[in-house]
C-alpha cells in the first residue's frame, strides 16, 4: 500500500493548501473561512454530487456532525453564494503544488513506471478545453467569438496537460495553463502562447523526468518546437500536409528520388489482418527560410488486409531518430494523444464532473479556480484507481462510473463515515468483496 498516496493523506495535504488561501474580505463576516469554501467546492466535484453540501447540512442538523467535516475537513458548511464570493479572488496557482506533490509521489512509489513509453519517456499530451461558455455573462478574462446569429459567445479555455501511455487506461493530470484572450487574435495563437507559458513555468521540472510532449497539428510549428527543445523535452507532434507545405514538398522530392524510408508490417487484431505502412525521413525543414528548424518526420497508414480500406492515417514530426527499428514505437506514442480527448476532457465534460456548470463564472478568477479544483478531483480518483485496492475492486464491481458515484452519494446522505477508508470498507463488505 502506498501510504502517502492514500486518499486521507492527499485530502490532508490539499486541506493544508486550502488553509493558505488568502482571505481578501474587508467586511466583518468571518463565519465562513476561505478554506471551508475551497473544501466545499472540492467536495462537490469529488463526490460529483451537486447537492452534497445540502445533504451534509441536513446531517449536521440531525446528528451534530457530517461527512463534510469527517471526510473533507470543513468546520462549517458555506452556502453556494459564500463559496462563490470567497473563492472568486483566489488565483488557481495556489493549487499548483498539489499536482507536483501527486506526481512526485507517483514517481517515488514506482507507479509511473507503467506510464513510461518508447525510450522510457513519459508522454505529456497537450490539449485545449473550454470550461465556461455564455452569451450573457462576461469578464475581462473571457475570450469571445462571433456567432452566426450575430451574437457574441464568451468563453474560457485552458490547456489541460496529462501524462498518457498507449496501453494504460489512466491519464494523470498536470498543472493546467489558462488561455488568455490577449494572447492573440486567433484561437490557435492563444493556445500556442498558453503552451509556451506552460513550458516556461513547468517544462524544466518535468524535463528532469525524461518527458516527451504530444500535441496536434497546431503545435508542430517552429516557435513551439523550439520552446520544447529549450525546455529539454522531446516532441512527437501531428504534422498535416496543408499546414506544412515545404516539408511535404521535400517528402515528395525524396520519394521521387527513391530515398524515402519505408517499412511495412502486418498485425492481426483478433478479427482481421492490418497492414502498417511507415514512410519516414530525417532532418526535414519544418518551414521555409534559412533559420528553419530540422525535424524528423514519419507517416503511418493502416490498411484492412482484406478490404484494403484505410483504417488510420496520420503523420508526425519528432526529434527522435526515425529508423526502421523506431518508427513503430514513435507512432504508437504519438497516437496515445487521442486519450487526452477521450479520457480526460470528455470525462470531465460528460461524465458528471460538471466542468461547465457548477458555481458559475464569478467576477474575477472563480471559473479558473473551479476548473483546477475539478481537475484535482479527477486526479485524486485516478490515483485511487492506481493505488487503492478497495477502490479498484469497487469500481470494477460497480462497472459504470455513474453507478459508483450514485452509491457514494446515497451512502454519504444517510450515514456518517469517520474516514474514506471506512466508507470504502463499508461498500466492500456490503458487496461481499474479498479485500484480504
Ligand atoms: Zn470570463
Amino acid at each position: 500500500m502506498h501510504e502517502t498516496l492514500s486518499l486521507s493523506h492527499l485530502m490532508k495535504e490539499l486541506q493544508q493548501i486550502f488553509e493558505k488561501f488568502p482571505d481578501l474580505r474587508t467586511g466583518q463576516n468571518t463565519r465562513y473561512e476561505v478554506a471551508d469554501a475551497g473544501k466545499a467546492a472540492f467536495s462537490v466535484f469529488f463526490t460529483q454530487c451537486a447537492s452534497f453540501l445540502e445533504h451534509q447540512e441536513e446531517m449536521q442538523r440531525l446528528k451534530g456532525r457530517s461527512n463534510a467535516q469527517t471526510l473533507f475537513g470543513m468546520k462549517n458548511i458555506p452556502s453556494d453564494s459564500h463559496i462563490r464570493s470567497l473563492l472568486d479572488p483566489v488565483l488557481p496557482s495556489y493549487l499548483e503544488p498539489m499536482y507536483r506533490l501527486v506526481f512526485e509521489r507517483l514517481e517515488a512509489g514506482g507507479i509511473l513506471e507503467a506510464f513510461r513509453s518508447h525510450t522510457r519517456s513519459l508522454l505529456i499530451a497537450l490539449d485545449g478545453t473550454e470550461y465556461f461558455s455564455s452569451q450573457k455573462i462576461t469578464c475581462p478574462n473571457c475570450s469571445q467569438r462571433q456567432l452566426t446569429n450575430g451574437k457574441t459567445n464568451y468563453y474560457h479555455s485552458a490547456l489541460t496537460p496529462v501524462i498518457v501511455q498507449a496501453n494504460n487506461e489512466h491519464v494523470i493530470s498536470l498543472e493546467p495553463e489558462f488561455i488568455k484572450p490577449q494572447d492573440g487574435h486567433e484561437k490557435q495563437d492563444c493556445e500556442i502562447e498558453a503552451g509556451k507559458r506552460w513550458l516556461l513555468t513547468h517544462g524544466k521540472y518535468y524535463a528532469g523526468y525524461n518527458t516527451t510532449l504530444l500535441g496536434d497539428d497546431l503545435y508542430s510549428r517552429q516557435p513551439f518546437c523550439r520552446a520544447v527543445k529549450e525546455a529539454q523535452m522531446h516532441f512527437i507532434l501531428v504534422c498535416k500536409e496543408d499546414s506544412h507545405l515545404l516539408l511535404y514538398e521535400t517528402v515528395a522530392f525524396l520519394e521521387a528520388q527513391g530515398v524515402l524510408g519505408k517499412y511495412q508490417k502486418r498485425r492481426w487484431n483478433g478479427n482481421f489482418g492490418e497492414i502498417y505502412t511507415y514512410r519516414y525521413a530525417s532532418q526535414l525543414p519544418l518551414r521555409g527560410g534559412s533559420d528553419a528548424m530540422r525535424v524528423n518526420w514519419l507517416e503511418l497508414t493502416i490498411v484492412h488486409e482484406g478490404t484494403r480500406e484505410i483504417i488510420y492515417k496520420n503523420a508526425f514530426v519528432t526529434d527522435f531518430a526515425v529508423l526502421e527499428t523506431t518508427v513503430d514505437a514513435i507512432a504508437r506514442d504519438g497516437r496515445a494523444r487521442w486519450k487526452v480527448e477521450n479520457e480526460n476532457n470528455n470525462i470531465l465534460k460528460t461524465k458528471g464532473y460538471h466542468l461547465e456548470h457548477n458555481f458559475g463564472h464569478g467576477e474575477q478568477g472563480l471559473s479558473s479556480l473551479l476548473l483546477s479544483l475539478n481537475l484535482l478531483a479527477f486526479l485524486f480518483h485516478t490515483v485511487m484507481g492506481l493505488v487503492d485496492e478497495k477502490y479498484r475492486l469497487l469500481r470494477q464491481t460497480l462497472r459504470k462510473r455513474r453507478k459508483f458515484f450514485q452509491h457514494v452519494e446515497t451512502l454519504l446522505e444517510y450515514l456518517l463515515f469517520d474516514s474514506w477508508d471506512a466508507l470504502f470498507s463499508f461498500m466492500c463488505r456490503g458487496l461481499e468483496l474479498d479485500t484480504s
